[in-house]
């Protein structure tokens, strides 16, 4: 057996769970207690201060640099409390993670005596060298200065001996570097639109809030193992590997129990995140062997993508402890079910409405139709934009395959409303509506609760999908930052809603009556956007085929699919809204563009290695053992009594010998297409080159390994294998 892969295994069977310090007490006692929540703020800050946080969360309100000093001030003291010597502004550049630079409160009087300060102009203001983030040419070299501001809406929290400030990142020239700055401005955005929307039904609505709630899925792999995979460590996926004999297809691991080890690693992170006042609510198995998911109860957007992101963090550092590593990679194994992340959305008023639900008379109904008709809208005209937030070089690899749907949108809404929205385009006239007609339609919408009520049925295969009172979007990948899609998904929501409104202002400023207005754009928005529902099998061929005829859009190239963040229709959502300026977002292809390339880039040559320093003299010195073999043959046996006994081994040594020739002509092909893309000047045309001529050598070389892992002695196979990477308890 190879070194690696025997210490690996060696190191495996000594792992026991760890001991988990459970706090004292009830969940309730400890919870929040790392965050400065009004609770901790009410013992450090006075009534007035408190009132300017809330009046600038509520209100949008700015923050005096007096009030910073004080909130500073306090701030500093609750952390030292709790045994911080650091702070750091916590922000999420456009990577797969989180930023931080962490500095001491340490700070000198005049007389050089050491004191520890932290002031409000710290608190509220950063300028951390912005050279080293992803910028798609924002940044001159020249002016490598960004800054980073307070989100005064997401309260600071403390990891270890650091006191962590959520902020925004942005250029010296006020562009947006990171996800928080278009996700704020987007969420606004809706809750504008929306509030004015829900003004023809209730005036006391003055603020629409977003709520997403998130389901993380992951794979844990034991530590000894993942080292022993160069793929894992350096792409996240296995770029090599058969299939294990055993693999789902028994179905016996989704929600089955939780193997101990794995157990304490949850109980861990959980105990971690009720500190930081994260709700988690559910664990469990998921449908892969290792594979499990977790999530909260839903929360405000922009807390809940904060969350979500300290999350996965917290994760691949609890993991550790528990000597396993996380993987958030969207595809890990091949032929096995990959992991999403799927993002629940919500919108919800100020007066305690959830305009996704029912409500409970005729007006409240018709709220409730009002949205979710402008919601088939919405995703029905930025199908392409809707795409571009979710395709990356990993999500790629998921979308499509038998587990997730692939790159075509539709939206499931169930039996119930979908005969609702029959009855609707049907009984909507296009005369001018009698008293009775409207009598009728509005109790017909009255009924809509009874009608959800039994409404049970949960479509697996959708995108995005309707669960009785959210939407349920499901396309989004594992390692993504939730904002990515949250970004489009409520600027197109908020684009489509100021459309409605238009559209029904002018209808009534031409005479008509608000409600019938209002029914006839429903109508229109119901016939237009038909197309876009789907309760079907959305895995299925047939589905594919289906969607071609309705003319939905399917791309799977992924800078292609990226490119449509610039078609017209998208450009005017995004810029409309002022989420994006037109440079922000020609930026912001640049750099998924990159993103793109790097990865491909990353996966070709660690793939290029291992198959010429691992495989190929693996291969080879199999090959010489067969070689040996049949030499001694000779010796022993007469020609013709060799030939008839050892024909297979013969064979075998050809066919490894033609693996061997293919994966070397491979691998010196993909190399001269790297070249050739990496030549190109244009961040875009690598981008392409690399999904055209370098991403499909991966699969073709991985074809040729995973056919000699088949054949090749298991005691010197290199790398650890799926059965033993995904069956470690
Ligand atoms: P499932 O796996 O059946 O889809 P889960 O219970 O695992 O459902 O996760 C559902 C997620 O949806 C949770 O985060 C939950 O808090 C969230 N959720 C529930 N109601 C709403 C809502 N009105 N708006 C947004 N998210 C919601
Ligand atoms: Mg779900």
């Amino acid at each position: 057996m190879s070194k690696f892969r025997f210490i690996a295994l060696q190191e495996l069977s000594s792992r026991k769970p760890l001991e988990v310090n459970v706090p004292k007490g009830d969940i309730a006692d400890y919870y929040g207690c790392h965050v400065f929540n009004k609770k901790n703020m009410q013992k450090y800050l006075s009534d007035t201060t408190i009132e300017a946080i809330k009046d600038a969360v509520d209100k949008g309100r700015s923050i005096s640099i007096e009030e910073a000093d004080l909130i500073a001030n306090g701030m500093k003291s609750w952390a030292k409390d709790n045994g911080v010597t650091h702070y750091t502004h916590w922000f999420q550049p456009l990577t797969d993670g989180t930023a931080e630079k962490h500095d001491s409160f340490i700070d000198f009087a005049q007389d050089g005596t050491p004191i520890e300060r932290f002031s409000g102009k710290v608190l509220v203001q950063q300028e951390p060298d912005a050279s080293s983030f992803p910028s798609g040419g924002l940044r001159n070299t020249f002016e490598a200065r960004g800054y980073t501001a307070w989100d005064v809406s997401s309260p600071a929290f403390i990891v270890d001996d650091t006191l962590c400030i959520p902020t925004v990142f942005i250029s010296y020239t006020g562009d947006a570097l990171d996800y928080k700055t278009p996700m704020l401005k987007a969420l606004l955005a809706v809750d504008k639109a929306a509030t004015a929307v829900c003004q023809y039904f209730d005036k006391n609505i003055e603020k629409v809030s977003v709520n997403l709630g998130w389901e993380q899925e992951y794979f844990l792999i034991d530590s000894a193992l993942y080292q022993a995979r160069p793929d894992l460590c350096l792409t996240g996926r296995t770029l090599m590997g058969h299939s294990s004999a055993k693999d789902q297809q028994l179905d016996d691991h989704y929600f089955g129990s939780i193997p101990s080890r794995v157990t304490s690693f949850m109980k861990d992170l959980e105990i971690e995140c009720y500190k930081l006042g994260i709700p988690l609510k559910t664990r469990h198995n998921e449908v892969a062997p290792n594979q499990f998911e977790l999530a909260p109860v839903y929360e405000e957007a922009n807390l809940a993508n904060d969350h979500n992101q300290l999350v996965m963090d917290l994760m691949k550092r609890i993991a550790l402890k528990h000597n396993f590593n996380v993987l958030f990679h969207e595809k890990p194994f091949q032929n096995i079910n990959g992991s999403g992340k799927h993002n629940n959305w919500s919108l919800s008023t100020n007066t305690g409405i959830n305009l996704f639900a029912p409500g409970k008379s005729p007006k409240g109904n018709m709220l409730f139709l009002t949205f979710i008709v402008n919601v088939l809208m919405m995703v029905f005209k930025n199908q392409d934009l809707i795409r571009a937030s979710i395709m990356t070089a990993t999500n790629n690899r998921r979308l499509g395959a038998n587990e997730a749907p692939p790159a075509i949108l539709s939206i499931f809404l169930g039996k119930s409303l979908t005969n609702m929205l029959d009855k609707l385009e049907k009984e909507v006239s296009n005369e001018k509506m009698t008293a009775e007609e409207k009598t009728a339609l509005k109790l017909g919408i009255g009924r809509i609760p009874e009608i959800l009520l039994d409404n049970t049925d949960r479509n697996r295969t959708s995108p995005f999908a309707f669960t009785g009172n959210r939407f349920e979007f499901r396309a989004a990948g594992s390692s993504a930052n939730c904002a990515a899609s949250m970004i489009v998904i409520n600027a197109a929501m908020a684009h489509q809603l100021n459309e409605f409104k238009k559209n029904v202002d002018e209808m009534i400023a031409g005479g008509m009556n608000k409600d019938e207005a209002i029914f006839r754009e429903i109508k229109l928005l119901i016939k237009k956007s038909r197309s876009i529902c789907f309760e079907g099998d959305g895995y299925s061929k047939q589905w594919e085929q289906e969607a071609e005829k309705r003319h939905l859009t399917n791309i799977n190239n992924v800078p292609e699919a990226i490119l449509k963040y610039e078609s017209p229709s998208s450009v005017e959502v995004l810029t409309r809204e002022g989420i994006f300026s037109e440079r922000e977002l020609e930026s912001r292809v640049d750099v998924e563009m990159e993103k793109y390339t790097k990865k491909i880039q990353i996966e070709s040559r660690v793939l290029g290695d291992l198959t010429i320093n691992h495989i190929v003299p693996t291969a080879v010195s199999y090959q010489n053992r067969l070689l040996d073999n049949l030499v001694k043959m000779k010796q022993i046996f007469d020609e013709k009594e060799c030939e008839k006994l050892s024909y297979k081994r013969r064979n075998l040594v050809i066919e490894i010998g033609e693996h061997i020739d293919a994966l070397k002509e491979m691998v010196e092909e993909m190399t001269e297409a790297r070249k050739y893309a990496n030549n190109l000047n244009n961040v875009r045309d690598k981008a392409f080159a690399y999904s055209e001529k370098v991403n499909p050598y991966l699969d073709k070389i991985r074809e040729h390994i995973d056919a000699l892992e088949m054949e090749i002695d298991n005691e010197i196979w290199p790398l650890p294998k799926y059965r033993e990477l995904l069956f470690t308890k």
